[in-house]
Parts: structure tokens; C-alpha cells; sequence
């Protein structure tokens, strides 16, 4: 079949869930009645969409529910179109479904790969740079091609364990319905299911800022004078016109400018747990916009300053993250070990982001994480893993762990460790390693060892 005619015949399913006209109108709630899946993953972020894709592509039939608009999450709707690292001194530690979906989206929007070929002098130089709504789109394409279902503005109520699976209540604008399904992965970002089904979680007192992104522009840098607007930039802090945080602190202001203020700004207390929590932080992220382009556009030179983009909401670094059957610790992270049951690998700078600002710590040359299945298995359950963000891990391996190439290799982990589980009617944590390793070596990904 051609592809127009497979996504024309993928579009029809994915809108299966949908009610006729006529009881539409009968009813503001459409009780569309119970689902069944095999693999049924939370949350279409920068790990969801990657385990969907594997555990489809492995031949479960597989649904993804996403309670935003689009695919890709913080990637594309927290607009950090910038993931990293798939490359580690000089080669590459991490490929897959996600590192495919990154190259077809830099091939189509004609961008250029960075020179991976000798380690960066910044880590910054070797993410790649995408466009997030084509990356959206072309991930949602492959979702439709690999056969799964997709529901938008959807988001569980429940979920309670069965004998040999899951039954959740999931509601939607307009709608609600049960689904029952064999293997449930969370990838939510804040392990909301985890929670939801009552496993434990952990989370910090005061969690790192989210960031809303915007890039600021209609100046020239050459031409303004950078002493005179560091003194009124000084000024605005003083009088509080303008906030810390705005800046994540006291700069060179000329540059917070050239930069175009991208990834610049803090937004303390940014939590994605609760609705309302979410709801203040977007808040506070534009509030925190608005105060920089009334400033900049009082500078002398900035009068034509415009606010180029800025995304819909507040990414958010930190909420909760699991307790799995194994927890990666900094030491693990820092060290490069080897889990015998490492799924995939991981790397970053420790990137924790605190009142002070942030200052990477680069891994020693060499030194390439791993991380195992246990970490992606809330400890105690059955039938239930987690990717992204929210593995299981201490808050300082987290803050490298929580980076998008990583979250891509866990996502694929999960959705290949899901479907395997399926196929042997077994639970993800006691699938045979050699045939895992094989399933994700398949379907190109890089696994330790
Ligand atoms: C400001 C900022 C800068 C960053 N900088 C970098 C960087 O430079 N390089 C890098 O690689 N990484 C960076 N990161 C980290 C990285 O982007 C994230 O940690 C990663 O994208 C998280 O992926 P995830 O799949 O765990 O969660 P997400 O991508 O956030 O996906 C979670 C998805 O689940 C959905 N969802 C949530 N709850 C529910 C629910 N109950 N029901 C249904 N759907 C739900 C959400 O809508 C979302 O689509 C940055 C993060 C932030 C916030």
C-alpha cells in the first residue's frame, strides 16, 4: 500500500474512538463504552512517542493517549527543540527510533548535524537542532504508519491492576471510556500513573525551575552600547522592574540579548503535577516575558524589539520520579557502570539548575552511563514501566538521566521490553536479556556491551 493510502486507512483508526453525530448530541459526556490494547502508553512526550513506536513496530497493537495537542512534549510543546547527547567522545552511544526521527526531521527541514567526530567544547555544541512542529508531525506520521492508535486531550482517571494487565478509566474532552490493556508504560514525565495505580514516588522539596521559551529579536546587537544598558539593566533589577529570575540573575545583559534570551529565563516553583500547579507556572513564565520586552524595548536601540516566538506553557525540569527495583545513583552516573541489565545508555553533564544558576559538571573522558531495566520497573509492580524522566534514579543522575536522547533510548527500551513481555506472556522485568538486546539491536538501537 502506498503511504497516502496507509495513513489515509491509520487516521480512520486513530479516530476510532469517536462517537456518531447522533449520540453526540444526545449527550455532553459520551460514555464510548470499553477498549482493549496490548501496550498502552501514558503521555506522548519525547519518550512516549518512542515507546509506542517500538512496541507497534515489535507488533503489539499499541495506544498512545496524550493529554495535549501533539506529540513530543517538552521537545515540541516546551519548544526545547534542541535534544541531546547521541554522541559520547567522539562516537555514537545512543540511536534507535529516536535518533530516525531526529535525522528525518533536521533532512526535511534542510538543518545540518553537528561535526560528532571529536568531543564539543561546550556539550550545548552537539544537540541538534530540529524544528519542533515538523518533528511533532512527522512523529505522529510514524505513529499512524506503525499501526498505533492515538488519542489526543485524553488523560486517565484510574488505573487498577487485573490479573494479567491493566484497566484504566481514561476521560477526554467530550468523552470517557475503560481500556483494558496486557503492559501500561508511563511516560508522562511526572510518573502520574505510577501514582495514579499507588506505587511510590519521590520528589524534592524545592524542585529545579521550569523555563518558558521564547527568543526575542528586531535589534541590532553591534549597535547598541552595552555599558549603558547593563547600568539600566542593573537599575530595573533594583527597582524591581525586572526580577532575578527574568535572567536567572545579574549578567552581561548585552548578552541575555544576543542570545535572543533562548532557554534564559527561570521560573521558580514550575511544577506540571497538578493542573493548577501547571496553571501558575505558565502564568508566571509569561508575566516573566511580558517584563523583559517592556524593558528591552526602553533601551536605547531596542525600540523595535519583538518577541520572535514563545511556546504555550512552562516546561518544567523536576516533578516526581519513581521508586524502581533499581534507583541509578550520581555515583553509577559519574562512574559509567555497567548494570547487568543495562537497556541503553545515557550521557550528559550533571546539569542541576539552583538558585545560583547552573553549571554543568562534564564526565571524566571516557566515562559513558548506562542505564538497567530495573530503574524503568516501579518496585512491586507487574505489567508497568516507566521511560523518561522519571526513571528511577537520585536527584543528581537524574539531572543528566532527564536529557532528550535519553528519554528516547528509555522510551525504546520500555515499548521493546513491553511487547517482548507480551509475547512471552511474562512480565517486562524477567524478559530475557539476550532476546531484548536482540528486539532493540533490530530495530537499530545501541545497547551497552
Ligand atoms: C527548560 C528545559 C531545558 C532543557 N534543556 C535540555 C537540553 O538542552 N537538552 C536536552 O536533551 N534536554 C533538555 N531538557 C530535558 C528534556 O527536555 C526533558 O527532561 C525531556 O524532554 C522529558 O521527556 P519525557 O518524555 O520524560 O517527558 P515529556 O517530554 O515532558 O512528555 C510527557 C508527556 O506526557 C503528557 N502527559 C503528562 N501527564 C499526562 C497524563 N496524566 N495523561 C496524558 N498525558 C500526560 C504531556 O502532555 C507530555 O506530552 C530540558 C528541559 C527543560 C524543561
Amino acid at each position: 500500500m502506498k503511504r497516502r493510502d496507509l495513513l489515509k486507512a491509520a487516521s480512520a483508526t486513530a479516530g476510532a474512538l469517536a462517537v456518531s453525530p447522533l449520540v453526540a448530541r444526545a449527550q455532553r459526556v459520551s460514555d464510548v463504552g470499553s477498549r482493549k490494547t496490548d501496550v498502552l502508553v501514558i503521555g506522548g512526550g519525547t519518550a512516549g512517542c518512542i515507546a509506542a513506536l517500538q512496541a507497534a513496530r515489535a507488533g503489539a497493537r499499541t495506544t498512545l493517549i496524550e493529554m495535549g495537542s501533539q506529540l513530543g512534549g517538552t521537545t515540541t510543546t516546551g519548544g526545547v527543540d534542541f535534544p541531546g547527547l547521541f554522541h559520547a567522545w567522539g562516537k555514537q552511544v545512543i540511536a534507535g527510533i529516536g535518533w530516525e526521527m531526529v535525522q528525518e526531521a533536521v533532512r526535511l527541514d534542510g538543518g545540518r548535524m553537528p561535526d560528532f567526530s571529536r568531543p564539543p567544547r561546550a556539550h550545548m555544541q552537539h544537540q541538534v537542532r530540529i524544528n519542533g512542529p515538523l518533528y511533532a508531525a512527522l512523529v505522529e506520521e510514524a505513529c499512524l504508519l506503525a499501526g498505533v492508535s492515538l488519542g489526543y486531550y485524553q488523560f486517565p482517571l484510574s488505573a487498577t491492576a487485573t490479573e494479567d494487565g491493566w484497566s484504566l478509566e481514561i476521560v477526554g474532552k467530550g468523552l470517557r471510556y475503560s481500556i483494558v490493556c496486557q503492559q501500561l508504560i508511563d511516560c508522562t514525565g511526572g510518573a502520574d500513573i505510577v501514582g495514579l495505580a499507588g506505587f511510590s514516588r519521590m520528589r524534592e522539596e524545592t524542585t529545579q525551575p521550569g523555563t518558558l521559551i521564547f527568543r526575542l529579536g528586531g535589534y541590532n546587537i553591534d549597535d547598541l552600547d552595552a555599558d549603558e544598558i547593563q547600568r539600566r539593566f542593573l537599575q530595573a533589577l533594583a527597582d524591581g522592574e525586572l526580577e532575578h529570575s527574568d535572567t536567572r540573575g545579574p549578567r552581561r545583559f548585552v548578552g541575555f540579548l544576543a542570545g535572543g534570551g533562548v532557554n534564559a529565563q527561570h521560573v521558580w516553583d514550575a511544577d506540571s503535577s497538578t493542573a493548577d500547579s501547571q496553571t501558575q507556572a505558565n502564568i508566571a513564565g509569561r508575566r516573566s516575558v511580558l517584563r523583559l520586552i517592556r524593558f528591552i524595548r526602553s533601551l536605547p536601540g531596542c525600540e523595535r524589539a519583538q518577541v520572535q516566538r514563545m511556546m504555550q506553557e512552562t516546561a518544567v525540569r523536576e516533578t516526581y520520579r519513581i521508586v524502581g527495583q533499581a534507583t541509578i545513583t550520581h555515583d553509577d552516573y559519574t562512574s559509567g557502570r555497567h548494570f547487568d541489565d543495562a537497556v541503553c545508555h545515557s550521557f550528559y553533564p550533571i546539569d542541576l539548575h539552583d538558585r545560583g544558576g547552573v553549571v554543568p559538571k562534564p564526565l571524566t573522558p571516557g566515562t559513558v552511563p548506562t542505564v538497567p531495566l530495573g530503574a524503568l520497573v516501579p518496585r512491586g509492580s507487574r505489567h508497568l514501566l516507566v521511560a523518561g524522566r522519571s526513571v528511577s534514579s537520585d536527584r543528581l543522575a537524574n539531572s543528566a538521566l532527564r536529557v532528550q536522547a535519553s528519554c528516547m533510548a528509555m522510551g525504546q527500551a520500555a515499548g521493546a521490553a513491553a511487547a517482548l513481555a507480551i509475547q512471552n506472556a511474562t512480565t517486562p522485568a524477567a524478559v530475557d536479556r539476550n532476546e531484548l538486546h536482540e528486539l532493540l539491536r533490530q530495530h537499530n538501537a545501541i545497547v551497552p556491551g
